[in-house]
């Protein structure tokens, strides 16, 4: 992969954000944050359990100043995270970068790393708040689908993250050969990487004769990017 130092524009929010390796590509404004999270859909969870670091896949919603996580009341990660300084990730991958060698290659891509002290939310009524969000990030679908019932809330453990301190890296464009190498016989460029969404399909056991809710049909064709920003958004 590689990677140039100079600095990037604005400034981390803390020490331990500063993007150190490829420098150049580091981004702290808070729109270009945001704009990638809005952009993904699974974000990978970090926490320190008793018995090793644990990553898991998990989808997230968020607000202005938070970020919002969720799973069963027992789930073993976010309990083991509650109150302890987690890491969330969001990778998206853009395209394959193809140098004329193979020291070059790399990947275009967009990626936000926050870290912070992961927090429960306990009152029913923020729990709901960000629920919403969480379900909506993905597709604006919670008030078209059934509400939560006091024992959906009570099942479900909610955590917040604030976005304080937050750090995004892009890479985009052709790859970068030494100048020796350019007019060599190798090939050189970029394959461009790309998520569609589907046209919906109902599932096996439904047996009504309702069209999908005008926000999941308006997905098919479009990439996560295109897909409406979440309700915090
Ligand atoms: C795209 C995606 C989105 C998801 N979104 C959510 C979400 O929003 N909320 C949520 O609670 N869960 C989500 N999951 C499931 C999540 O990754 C965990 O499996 C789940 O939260 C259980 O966590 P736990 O710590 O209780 O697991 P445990 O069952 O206690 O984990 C025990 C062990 O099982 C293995 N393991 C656990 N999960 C996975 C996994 N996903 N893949 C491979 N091995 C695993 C690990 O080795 C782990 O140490 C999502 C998964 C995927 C793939």
């Amino acid at each position: 992969m590689d990677e140039m130092d100079a600095p990037g524009p604005g400034g981390p929010a803390s020490e331990r954000t500063r993007v150190r390796r490829g420098a150049n590509r580091a981004r702290y404004g808070r729109d270009e944050v945001l704009a990638i999270l809005d952009a993904g859909l699974i974000a990978h969870v970090g926490v320190n359990t008793p018995d090793g670091p644990l990553v898991l896949p998990m989808v997230y919603g968020r607000d202005e100043e938070r970020l919002f996580l969720h799973g069963a009341a027992a789930n073993h990660l976010l309990g083991t995270g509650e109150g302890e300084e987690i890491c969330v990730t969001v990778t998206h991958l853009d395209g394959l970068v193809m140098a004329r060698t193979p020291f070059h290659n790399s990947m275009n891509y967009r990626s936000v790393v926050v870290r912070g002290k992961a927090t429960r939310i306990e009152d029913e009524e923020r729990k709901s708040y960000a629920l919403k969000l969480v379900t909506d990030h993905i597709v604006a679908n919670w008030d078209t689908s059934r509400p939560p019932s006091q024992i959906d809330l009570r099942r479900t453990l909610v955590l917040e993250l604030p976005l304080t301190e937050a750090s995004a890296k892009v890479r985009a464009g052709d790859p970068i050969d030494e100048p020796d190498d350019i007019a060599g016989p190798w090939w050189a460029g970029v394959v461009p990487v790309s998520t569609r969404f589907e046209p919906p399909v109902a599932s096996a056991d439904y047996t009504g004769d309702l069209e999908p809710p005008a926000s999941i049909s308006a997905l098919a064709g479009r990439s996560p990017d295109d897909r409406a920003p979440s309700a915090g958004g």
